[in-house]
């Protein structure tokens, strides 16, 4: 385990990914950029926050519920000189939408990096989903990462300023998820939305990228992670054998967000050991 401070989160035995996260950071790479992340007191959040900062971005914490992983995020980039602050915004009401990219210029001037990272799911028959839970995946992983981008680009095209948005998608976004429609659902219309907006942002200099992950040891999946069996199962249909950490995830944000990436727009990278070109159902 780190000496540094460990989200309260994390999973039962699972180091903090914090160190893990600057491993691989490019000093100076997002030097004077700011950039937004959204869910970022936990998880693949939390990495990219802290991955951003140690690159020289200022960091914009969003997040919803639990301020104390939030204030985790904030203590490991001060603790490495990095500059963040946090706002809590829930990504699916417009009016707080609007707090956290307001709050974003008053606090550092400017706005350069977006990532639509917060995401959640629900598992159930297709038969057996409520009207409550879809909406709740719709609404915070699509329309979140809409009218977030939405706010985020009105301010850059009336700058005249370049930008970036890169979100969080899932290999869900092509490949199927039984018993998880409505989270699939929302990554495969992430895929489409970035598609479109790469399109129409394109002329204002706003490159927009998915970055889909296969299984991840964050949060999310702490039932699958509890469960030796389905946990095997996954693992025998993933190439490399193993799961992806955060810090990996966040390594392929930075690279997104950074001017070597400038003429990469439109597109999903795949970050899954292998897993969506050897899916077998569980
Ligand atoms: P996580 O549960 O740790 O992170 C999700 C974050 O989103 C949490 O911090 C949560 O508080 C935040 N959030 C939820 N609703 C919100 C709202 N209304 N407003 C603001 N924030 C909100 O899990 P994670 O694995 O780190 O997930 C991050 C993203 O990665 C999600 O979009 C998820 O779909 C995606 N993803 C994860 C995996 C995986 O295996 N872990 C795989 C593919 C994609």
């Amino acid at each position: 385990m780190s000496s540094e401070p460990s989200s309260s989160n994390q999973l039962p035995n699972q180091p903090t990914d914090i160190n893990a996260a600057r491993k691989f950071a490019v000093p100076n790479r997002l030097a004077g950029k700011v950039a937004i992340v959204t869910g970022a007191s936990s998880g693949i959040g939390q990495a990219i926050a802290i991955r951003l900062a140690a690159e020289g971005a200022k960091v914009v914490i969003d997040y919803i519920g639990r301020a104390e992983g939030a204030e985790d995020t904030s203590q490991a980039i001060a603790q490495a000189g990095g500059t963040a602050t946090i706002v809590q915004a829930d990504v699916t009401k417009l009016e707080d939408i609007e707090k956290l990219v307001a709050e974003t210029y008053n606090r550092f001037g400017r706005g350069d990096i977006l990532v639509n990272n917060a995401g959640v799911e629900k598992g159930a028959d297709f038969w057996e989903v409520t009207e409550a839970d879809y909406d709740l995946v719709m609404n915070v992983n699509l329309k979140g990462a809409f009218f977030l981008s939405q706010a985020f680009v009105r301010r850059l095209i009336a700058a005249k300023q370049p930008g970036r948005i890169i979100n969080i998608s899932s290999v869900h976004e092509d490949m199927v998820f039984p018993h998880f429609a409505s989270y699939a659902a929302s990554k495969g219309g992430l895929r489409m939305l970035m598609r479109n907006l790469a399109v129409e942002l394109g002329p204002h200099n706003i490159a927009v990228n998915n970055v889909a992950p296969g299984a991840i040891i964050t949060p999310i999946n702490k039932s699958l992670l509890d469960n030796k069996q389905q946990l095997q199962a996954l693992l025998n249909n993933i190439p490399l054998g193993r799961m992806g950490t955060s810090a990996e995830v966040a390594g392929l944000v930075a690279y997104l967000a950074s001017e070597e990436a400038g003429y990469v727009t439109g597109s999903t990278f795949i970050l899954d050991g292998g897993l969506i070109r050897n899916y077998h159902e569980q």
